[in-house]
């Protein structure tokens, strides 16, 4: 699929000279500040405008020839954009990257160490922002017109630190320093109305007496790799409306003005720090609102200068909601459609229905949103009138189509009428949607058999399965510079835009030779990782151990207490046994828990506790010790995947949607533990079930054990090992000083239901972890698993992904540049 893309910069390429002196310039001219005086940052800043200059070019004449070819363009509506840090990546774009090392250290610095000064904006929680990066990054690599749309966040997820084993959480202050990358767009600006209430007149509808906010443009370059074609990311930032502050300037209330100010500005300053949960809070609608008009409005007001026509909205434009926090997007459509520009109702909904597709990222209830019809009437009252038009409609053909199926109507209605009258965004997004698909073959399975059961009837052919990619550019290529290159001696670079060249690896993984140079690469990230780990964390580990890592949200789902149930089984087997020849390992967990939820930040306290009690231990030494890594981002992610030997992936069957963290460490040779579960499924096929550790209840299984009785005692009972670390937990082994203090842990498992399945699932865990340690011991059977999962990995390219929601979802085609 790489054939039509360009591959060959064609700008002048800079002298090294040049680039030296673009530096400098950048520092005194920009920044203000002669060489011999600046600190790191502020040459970090001129390396990154100097960078980014060049880089301005490709973006220009791409809108040139995005204005020119008048192309469709899909527009992605995301709530969150976890870009992570961007100069090196825009170096490896343009080619610069050894060229700009190099300048910087003839200037006497070291380019790895400057990296790290650059700021980690994290707009976003986990998979879904991530994903929404990476597909960025995929379409512009692939010359495809797309704008990515979301807001801009004063603070971005929150900074964790643990004290006393507790994760605490510090605000993250991204722009403290300015934002380099980022071009503000003062004239870019849209009225966001809220509140108010509806007038009709002749038939139509205003929106009127309401609060307003403004919303401002800041746009950022995303660089396709090796290729002209740049995209934009826009955000947006919140400021108060001018009218608004005038009129009660002008009662002479100055300070009450200034506050008010403040407060309107309130909808952008914070990300929600909820990982597949919903909030349900007022500011929350509010920011969702707030992105979704300013948007749409944007949208339509760049069609209307290139068109002066509405008929033709949906053969340009497609609009992309990231879940359903963008989904109000929806009537926003439709009320501008109608009341400003005039479209009859019937050719508004007939654009809509065409323009618009959704992604679906969970079935779990706790996550999907559903807003008191009550704070829509108050926020948003012209929406809900639509959003009710639109359910009768929907509901007037249903009772046609299928008579007499009351039970029908009151499932599919948009109002969900059993708790208090709420709107059921999913609903509206499977109503109106021409497209609606999961994230990996299970998900999507599960979601036409429950969630969108009736949907699915309904719609025949509106359900599809898209399952999610990586970008190997930041994933392989940034992350581990090593392999990378290895990959590059034997089938040279084109893998980078075309994964599927990963497969021509396979002649290779019966040479030992390979194996022990992929050996060698992951001792390397190995020891650099043990490095990092002995200055931040002040532990020693052992570089020889097997690395056993589960990086991903803090979450009762992915289970890090069954891990932990693991860690504690094998200490007490160490000590049980202790002249048995254990094979050292170092178990790694990172991530952050939503902070209001506090079932998750007692799962963080006791994997620090248990990290305090194994690691000083004398009697275990190198076998075992435990790290909790702070404060994950993707920074953090891209140091420690490439050093993982095992992967952690042991959500329980049917709860996690897709997984990205999954694929990440298997295309950087780390082999997988994990269950039947999301993306993993799909791994198992591609990289063949004997090159990865499957364990656990299958999805069937795991609903037939739901519908009978399920007895977590019982396993407490029968296993002796489990009972023991239960035991542990319960009485204070690993918090002396307070013994009860994981009792309610470890009663909700023995009691409550134990809802995500730990215990059924332990025994075949821990047998299979023993399988893990018999590999581990003959280093080349290892390495060629590991071999046969990087040369597998060609489908879980991001690249792949965007092909295929651009054929069959989005209808979109190259730019030719
Ligand atoms: C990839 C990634 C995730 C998603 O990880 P999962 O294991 O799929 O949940 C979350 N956070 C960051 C920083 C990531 O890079």
């Amino acid at each position: 699929m790489s054939t039509n893309f360009v591959r060959e910069c064609h700008s002048p390429l800079m002298t090294q000279e040049a680039l030296k002196d673009a530096i400098i310039y950048k520092l005194k001219f920009v920044i203000g500040k002669e060489p011999y005086i600046a600190t790191q940052r502020e040459w970090l800043e001129s390396i990154l405008l100097a960078a980014r200059d060049r880089i301005v070019e490709r973006w220009l004449a791409t809108n040139r020839a995005e204005y020119s070819q008048q192309l469709k363009q899909v527009y992605y509506l995301s709530m969150e954009f976890l870009l992570g840090r961007s100069l090196s990546n825009t170096l490896i774009s343009m080619d610069m990257y050894n060229d700009v090392t190099q300048v910087v250290s003839d200037l006497g610095f070291d380019f790895e160490q400057l990296v790290e000064q650059e700021t980690d904006p994290g707009l976003g929680n986990g998979g879904l922002g991530r994903l929404a990066a990476c597909f960025l990054d995929s379409l512009a690599t692939m010359n495809l017109p797309g704008y990515g749309y979301g807001i801009r966040y004063e603070y971005g997820m929150f900074k964790q630190a643990i004290r006393n084993g507790q994760q605490i959480e510090f605000p993250d202050d991204w722009l403290a320093h300015g934002n380099p990358w980022e071009f503000p767009r003062p004239e870019n600006r849209y009225q966001i109305q809220y509140e108010g209430h509806v007038v009709e007149q002749n038939g139509r509808y205003h929106w009127a007496e309401t609060n307003d906010i403004i919303a401002v443009a800041y746009d950022q370059i995303i660089p396709g790799y090796k290729t002209e074609a740049t995209n934009t990311l826009r955000l947006w930032s919140a400021k108060a409306s001018d009218e608004f502050d005038l009129q009660i300037f002008n009662d002479g209330e100055y300070y009450s003005a200034i506050k008010k100010k403040n407060e309107s500005e309130n909808v952008s300053r914070v990300l929600y720090p909820n990982d597949s949960t919903y909030s349900g809070k007022e500011l929350r609608l509010k920011q969702e609102f707030f992105l979704v008009s300013a948007s749409i409005q944007d949208i339509l007001s760049r069609h209307w200068l290139m068109y002066q026509n509405w008929d033709n909205l949906s053969e340009k434009i497609a609009i992309h909601l990231n879940d359903t926090h963008p989904v109000l997007a929806i009537p926003e459509l439709m009320r501008l459609l109608i009341d400003k520009h005039q479209l009859s109702w019937q050719k508004a909904l007939v654009q809509a229905e065409k323009i618009f597709s959704y992604t679906n990222h969970t079935l779990m209830s706790e996550a999907l949103e559903a807003w008191p019809v009550e704070m829509f009437r108050k926020i948003l009252p012209r929406h809900l009138q639509i959003i009710y038009q639109i359910n009768e409609a929907f509901l007037q053909d249903i009772s046609r189509k299928f008579p007499h199926d009351d039970e029908l109507l009151r499932r599919v209605s948009i109002i969900n009428e059993e708790h208090g009258k709420l709107i059921r965004m999913a609903w509206l997004a499977a109503i109106i949607c021409h497209k609606v698909n999961g994230v990996s073959a299970l998900h999507s399975e599960l979601m036409t058999d429950s969630l969108f059961a009736d949907f699915a009837r309904i719609f025949p052919n509106k359900f599809c399965n898209i399952t999610n990619g990586i970008t190997p550019r930041r994933w392989l290529a940034l992350a581990n510079p090593d392999l990378t290159t290895m990959i590059n001696s034997y089938i040279g670079h084109q893998w980078l835009i075309d994964m599927s060249q990963l497969s021509e690896l396979k002649k290779w993984v019966n040479y030992p030779e390979f194996l022990e140079k992929l050996q060698h690469v992951k001792q390397s990230n190995k020891h650099k990782l043990a490095h990092f780990i002995a200055e931040t964390q002040n532990i020693v580990i052992n570089p020889d151990a097997l690395f056993d890592v589960q990086i991903k949200r803090i979450h009762e789902y992915k289970r890090q207490l069954l891990n932990l149930l693991h860690v504690i089984t094998r200490y007490n087997r160490i000590l049980a046994n202790p002249k048995h020849n254990w094979v050292p390992r170092v178990v790694i967990f990172s991530g952050k828990a939503a902070s209001s939820y506090s079932a998750a930040k007692k799962i963080i306290h006791l994997i620090n506790d248990v990290a305090t009690v194994i690691n000083s231990d004398e009697r275990i030494g190198c076998r075992l010790k435990v790290v909790f890594i702070p404060n994950y981002n993707v920074s953090l992610a891209q140091k420690i995947i490439p050093a993982a030997d095992l992967s952690e992936q042991i959500s329980l069957a049917g709860t996690e949607a897709s997984g990205t963290g999954n694929m990440k460490f298997a295309l950087n040779g780390a082999l997988t533990i994990g269950t039947l579960d999301g993306a993993n499924i799909e791994i198992r096929e591609h990289v063949g079930q004997e090159n990865i550790f499957i364990f656990g209840h299958t999805i069937d299984e795991v609903k037939q054990i739901k519908q009978g009785y399920y007895h977590p005692r019982w396993y407490y009972e029968n296993d002796s090992e489990l009972k023991q670390v239960i035991d542990q937990i319960a009485n204070g082994y690993f918090k002396p000083e307070f013994p009860s203090f994981y009792q309610d842990l470890t009663n909700n498992l023995l009691y409550a239901g134990d809802q995500y399945l730990l215990f059924a699932d332990y025994r075949s865990y821990i047998d299979t972890q023993e399988q893990v340690d018999n590999l581990y011991q003959n280093s080349l059977s290892w390495q060629y698993k590991v071999a046969n999962n990087i040369c597998n990995m060609s489908f879980f390219s991001a690249d792949r992904t965007i092909q295929t929601y651009a054929e069959q979802i989005w209808h979109i085609k190259p730019i030719i540049l």
